[in-house]
C-alpha cells in the first residue's frame, strides 16, 4: 500500500484512537460543518430531544468518524459503531437498533454499501423509530411493529452519489467535509505532536502539512514516521530539516506526490507531450488499471491543478511542469 493512501492502514489504528479530538471546539477546520452541528446539537439539547440523523460525506481520512464520536460526546450519549459491509442481514441491523438506548448515536461508516434489505429496514427506523419484523413463514407469517428508542443515525460515505434518494432524504443534517488547508493541518500536526510527546517547530510542522494532501489521517501517519527519524537521528526534535530528510526518504515530495503520481505525470509529459491524452492510454503505458488511476491517483492531481481535464483528454498543467522544474515550451 502507498504510504500516502488516505484509507485507514493498520499502522493508523493504534494512533488514531489517541489522536481523535473529543469535543467540537478541539476539532480543527471544517468550519461550515462545525457551525452547523453546533446549532443542531444545542437546539436538540435545549429541547431534550435526540439529534436529527446526520450524514457526512467526503474523501477518506477527513474526520467523519471523529465527528460522529464528538456528536455522541457533546450529546452525552453512547455511540455504537458499525459499517455498511459489516451488516449482512436485516436481522443483524434489527438487533443493533433494538439494543440502543434513548438518544444513542449509531454510526454507520460506508453507509452506501448497505445491502438493499438492510437499508429498507432503516427507513421506518429513521422516520418513525420503529421496525417491522416478519414472524413465521408462508401463510401464517405476520408482521409486527417493534418500537425503537429515539436514536441518531450518523452515516458516513465517500461516495455521496451512490446513496439512494430514499436514504439520503431521511437525513436531516447533511455535511460535506472539505480537504484541509496547510494552516489547519499544521495546527493538527502540532496538537498530535503534543500527544506523541515529540517536539516540533513551526517550519517542521509546516513542511509536514504541505506534504499531507489536505488529509489529517495522512498528516498524523507522516508525523509518526518522521517522529521515528527524529528520535533515532535528531534527539527527538522535528525541524524542517528532519521533516525534509525523512519525507524525501519516504519519497513523498513537496506537494505530497509519490512515485506513482510522478510516473503518471512524467509519462504524460515524456511520452505524450503533456497531453491531451486519454486516461486509458496513460494507464496502459504505465501498466496500471484505468479504474485505479481514475479513482485513486487522479483526483488529487486534478484537485491540485496538476492535471487538467479537457474534452480532448488529460493535459499536464503549467503548475506541474514548474513543480518538476521542467520547461513546458521545449517539451510541447
Ligand atoms: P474518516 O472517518 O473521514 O475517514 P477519521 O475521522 O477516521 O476520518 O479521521 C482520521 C484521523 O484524522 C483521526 O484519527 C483524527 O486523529 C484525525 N482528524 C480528523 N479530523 C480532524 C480534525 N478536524 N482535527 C484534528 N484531528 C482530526
Amino acid at each position: 500500500k502507498r504510504i500516502i493512501t488516505t484509507e485507514l492502514m493498520d499502522e493508523d489504528k493504534k494512533i488514531e484512537s489517541t489522536l481523535r479530538p473529543q469535543l467540537l471546539d478541539d476539532y480543527i477546520g471544517q468550519t461550515k460543518a462545525k457551525e452547523n452541528l453546533k446549532v443542531y446539537i444545542e437546539a436538540a439539547k435545549q429541547r431534550k430531544e435526540s439529534l436529527d440523523h446526520v450524514l457526512f460525506y467526503g474523501p477518506p481520512g477527513l474526520g467523519k468518524t471523529t465527528l460522529a464520536g464528538i456528536i455522541a460526546n457533546e450529546m452525552s450519549v453512547n455511540i455504537k459503531v458499525t459499517s455498511g459491509p459489516a451488516i449482512e442481514k436485516p436481522g443483524e441491523m434489527a438487533a443493533i437498533l433494538n439494543n440502543l438506548q434513548e438518544g444513542d448515536v449509531l454510526f454507520v461508516d460506508e453507509i452506501h454499501r448497505l445491502n438493499r434489505q438492510v437499508e429498507e429496514l432503516l427507513y421506518p427506523a429513521m422516520e418513525d423509530y420503529a421496525i417491522d419484523i416478519v414472524i413465521g413463514k408462508g401463510a401464517s407469517a405476520k408482521s409486527i411493529r417493534l418500537d425503537l428508542p429515539k436514536f441518531t443515525l450518523v452515516g458516513a460515505t465517500t461516495r455521496a452519489g451512490m446513496l439512494t434518494p430514499p436514504l439520503r432524504d431521511r437525513f436531516g443534517v447533511v455535511n460535506r467535509l472539505e480537504f484541509y488547508t496547510v494552516e489547519e493541518l499544521k495546527v493538527i500536526i502540532c496538537r498530535s505532536a503534543n500527544v506523541f510527546q515529540v517536539k516540533i517547530d513551526e517550519e517542521g510542522a509546516l513542511e509536514l502539512a504541505r506534504r499531507s494532501r489536505g488529509t489529517p489521517r495522512l498528516a498524523n501517519r507522516l508525523l509518526k514516521r518522521v517522529r521515528d527519524f527524529a528520535q533515532v537521528k535528531y534527539n527527538g526534535y522535528i525541524t524542517k530539516e528532519v521533516a525534509d530528510f525523512a519525507l524525501d526518504l519516504l519519497e513523498v515530495d513537496k506537494l505530497g506526490l509519490d512515485n506513482t503520481d510522478r510516473e503518471i505525470l512524467f509519462t504524460m509529459i515524456e511520452k505524450f507531450g503533456g497531453g491531451p491524452v486519454g486516461i486509458e492510454t496513460v494507464a496502459t503505458t504505465i501498466g496500471e488499471d484505468t479504474g485505479t488511476i481514475e479513482e485513486v491517483y487522479e483526483p488529487y492531481l486534478v484537485q491540485n491543478g496538476l492535471i487538467l481535464r479537457t474534452p480532448r483528454g488529460r493535459v499536464v498543467s503549467e503548475l506541474a511542469y514548474k513543480h518538476f522544474g521542467l520547461c513546458q515550451e521545449k517539451l510541447v
